[in-house]
């Protein structure tokens, strides 16, 4: 039979076990715990002879539902939903790392990333390396012994800068080391990680996933591509466990531990989003390529920045991996910051919040908002300017939204 479809799978995801109601929507199991029969079963469920449901911060159905249908959707080897985006990557870098060890990153990544780097894993002995990870060749020369991982976004958050994938995927590969894409920019019905050599996808599903910015979650999608036989923390229990060993040590030494599991209701929201995911999608990055082209020639707009621009430094690579329409989120620069302001306070459809990939349009200024706390010296270093604009597009008409842009340039 035909391989179906990206929506056409979502939607017809299968259930574990036939619902006695026949519900068509997976109910919402909002239970913290479940029961047993017998005493035996239970221990047998404890000593995992039998995979049961136990108690919702290990495992609920209906964020396994939801994690299934990641699963489909991806074509991954296992899927873990969490709490937020940054539960996703904060438990990951636990996970891989001890001590000691470093990651290879760029400054040109989301402020809380950077901060979690920084700020809360510095001190317990972890560093992060800076690249350029748009120029694969400059990483070779970081890479040491105690280097685990390459991490980076796809199209990076609010810079729009676009690393060639393959090339790093390849430098991961000849060096035993992880690849880490946070695909939060480019969802899966815009980006395909499995094919572009990323062993591991991160993302927060707050963003396109929940659409209606209904829910706070973050995803983990791991491909099984990964040699775990030769990585220190799992090379013992792959004999055993082969690539499911990656799965068993992240639930047991991270994910149970620090408790940041996905509620089943927000799973529930997020599970109705995926099923909209590629509609939405596509109605948000056409209407961003339409309007960073109708921005281009506006005399008040002194840059725009959206790889999907044939004048971006980064439009052939941003085309081979994520199509003519990469993302909704776009930059543009005013002449200071104080027609930045003046500009974002007149608009009257387009909404002054933070966030991406809502279903409504949102704009903010990150230089003075999301990366409020850094000085300035550093925000020069993680290619910020004063005079930017991030406008995460909506799905909203677009004539309306370039009305609402006119009037207030
Ligand atoms: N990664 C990127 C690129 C983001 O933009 C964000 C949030 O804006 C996150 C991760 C964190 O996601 P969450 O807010 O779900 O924790």
């Amino acid at each position: 039979m035909k391989k179906r479809g990206f929506t056409t799978t979502l939607l017809h995801t299968p259930y574990p076990m036939k619902d006695p109601h026949g519900s068509l929507n997976f109910p919402v199991y909002d239970s913290v715990s479940f029961e047993f029969d017998t005493s035996e079963d239970l221990e047998a469920a404890f000593s995992g002879q039998v995979q049961r449901h136990q108690y919702s911060r290990i495992t609920n159905p209906t964020v396994e539902y939801f994690e299934s249908k990641v699963q489909g959707m991806t074509g991954a080897f296992s899927v873990t939903a969490m709490s937020s985006g940054m539960a996703v990557i904060s438990n990951l870098i636990m996970a891989i790392s001890k001590s000691g060890n470093n990651i290879i990153t760029s400054r040109h990544l989301f402020g809380n990333t950077i901060s979690l780097f920084e700020k809360t894993l510095k001190p317990f002995g972890l560093s992060a390396k800076y690249a350029d990870l748009t120029d694969a060749e400059s990483v070779a020369g970081l890479i040491d012994s105690d280097t685990v991982a390459i991490f980076f976004e796809t199209i990076t958050n609010p810079q729009l800068e676009v690393a060639n994938i393959r090339a790093l995927s390849d430098l991961a590969k000849k060096n035993n080391i992880l690849l880490i894409a946070d695909t939060t920019v480019t969802p899966p019905s815009i980006f395909s990680a499995k094919d572009f050599g990323v062993d591991i996808e991160v993302l927060s599903s707050t963003k396109y996933i929940s659409g209606g910015a209904t829910a706070v979650g973050g995803l983990l999608v791991d491909y099984g591509t990964f040699d775990w036989s030769r990585f220190e923390k799992t090379k013992k229990g792959f004999k055993e466990h082969g690539k499911l060993i990656f799965k068993m040590m992240f639930k047991k030494q991270v994910y149970r531990n620090m408790g940041a599991c996905l509620s089943p209701h927000n799973a529930y929201l997020q599970s109705l989003g995926l099923d909209t995911l590629a509609l939405r999608t596509e109605r948000s990055t056409s209407s961003a390529l339409e309007l960073a082209q109708w921005l281009e020639k506006q005399e008040a707009v002194k840059r725009v920045d959206f790889p999907g621009l044939k004048s971006s430094p980064y439009y052939s690579i941003s085309k081979d991996q994520f199509g003519e329409k990469p993302c909704s989120m776009l930059t543009f620069d005013l002449e200071s910051k104080a027609a930045c302001y003046a500009f974002m306070n007149k608009l009257q459809v387009v909404r002054r919040a933070t966030n991406l990939q809502d279903n409504k349009s949102l704009i903010i200024h990150p230089y003075s908002t999301i990366f409020s706390e850094y000085t300035e010296g550093q925000k020069l270093e993680m290619g910020l300017r004063e005079t930017t604009i991030r406008l995460s597009v909506g799905i909203e008409d677009l004539d309306d939204l370039i009305e609402d842009i006119s009037q207030a340039l």
